[in-house]
């Protein structure tokens, strides 16, 4: 087959393992950098163009567009379904899950366990939404961050309160969680290709931080998820729409519950905890899945 890679950077671990992977099976593969790719989206004949080619070659492309490309790298994504490629992930589910309110909202209409969560626009109604999470402590979250960057822990209700008072007066859209404290910094991450979970592992933060992000000097290790877990992990990736995703779950008094989904999920930290070839499973995947006319949406809604 013929796979295309969208990144921004050839170098980064989990482009270089995906491409290593598909050689190592016989495919030829080109990362392609999603923001130099222009297109026509007037003709009939949908192309790419791309440092002067176009790009007709390929039966799949592999999106591993960053949070901060997510307008541009999925309206890329999307010429290419336009055109019959078959995505790995589709431009649709890739949008849903970079917005964490409207993807709580589709998982929780689905009857999947989540932290309990608020949102609101008026400071007027800031009491009114900590009390319904529970109050102090809670945390707070930018919608659209990434990392743990964007993601406060407020330990008393003042704190809360100006954390909120400010993020709102930056304009700034944010939701309030319950704080799942006997979690002690740790969460649960299952790297779910098709319908099975493929690898998981426990990420724990460092001392003094709540949170578990490898970014956020988070460490991680090998860990066992229960037949409950695995088959959360599995139905909030099909809600989501992703075919390969990190579902991240926090175990909470009451279960685990979902605490996010990422489509660009990383394969360093989860290839090194588990041992498993995990970019080698998502080419197997795609060997498995990629045919013209695959793509569910077409770039719809
Ligand atoms: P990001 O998209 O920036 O990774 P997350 O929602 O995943 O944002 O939060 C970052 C980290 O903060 C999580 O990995 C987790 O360790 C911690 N965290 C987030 N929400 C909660 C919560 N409700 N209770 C306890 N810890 C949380
Ligand atoms: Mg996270």
């Amino acid at each position: 087959m013929k796979l295309g890679i969208l990144s921004r950077n050839s170098k980064l671990y989990s482009t270089r393992r995906l491409v290593e992977a598909a050689e190592q099976r016989g495919h030829e593969v080109r990362v392609v950098d999603p923001l130099r790719c222009y297109m026509n989206i007037t003709s009939h004949n949908p192309q790419i163009h791309y440092k002067g080619d176009i790009l007709d070659q390929f039966n799949a492309v592999i999106p591993r567009i960053g949070a901060s490309i997510t307008f541009y790298g999925t309206a890329v994504l999307r010429q290419f379904e336009m055109m019959n490629v078959y995505p790995l992930n589709e431009s649709v589910a890739i949008s849903r899950s970079r917005d964490k309110l409207r993807s709580l909202q589709l998982l929780s209409r689905r009857g999947i366990g989540l932290p309990v969560t608020g949102f609101a626009h008026s400071p007027d109604d800031i009491d009114d939404l900590l009390a319904t999470v529970g109050g102090a402590p809670c945390v707070i979250k930018l919608l659209e961050g990434t990392q743990g960057l964007g993601v406060v822990l407020a330990e008393t209700t003042q704190a809360a309160e100006s954390v909120i008072q400010a993020f709102m007066g930056l304009k700034q859209h944010i939701l309030v969680q319950e704080y799942i404290k006997e979690a002690k910094g740790s969460d649960i991450r299952c790297l779910v290709i098709g319908d099975k979970v493929v690898a998981s592992m426990k990420r724990q933060a460092k001392e003094g931080e709540f949170r578990s992000n490898l970014h956020r000097g988070g460490s991680a290790t090998l860990c066992r998820i229960t037949p409950e877990e695995r088959a959360t992990a599995v139905r909030a990736a099909k809600v989501m729409g992703l075919n390969v995703c990190g579902v991240d779950l926090l175990r909470s008094n009451h279960g685990a519950v979902v605490m996010e989904v990422n489509s660009s999920p990383g394969l360093e930290g989860i290839e090194n905890a588990s041992g498993k070839d995990v970019a080698g499973m998502i080419i197997e995947f795609i060997e498995k899945n990629a045919k013209p006319n695959r793509t569910k949406t077409k770039g719809r809604g």
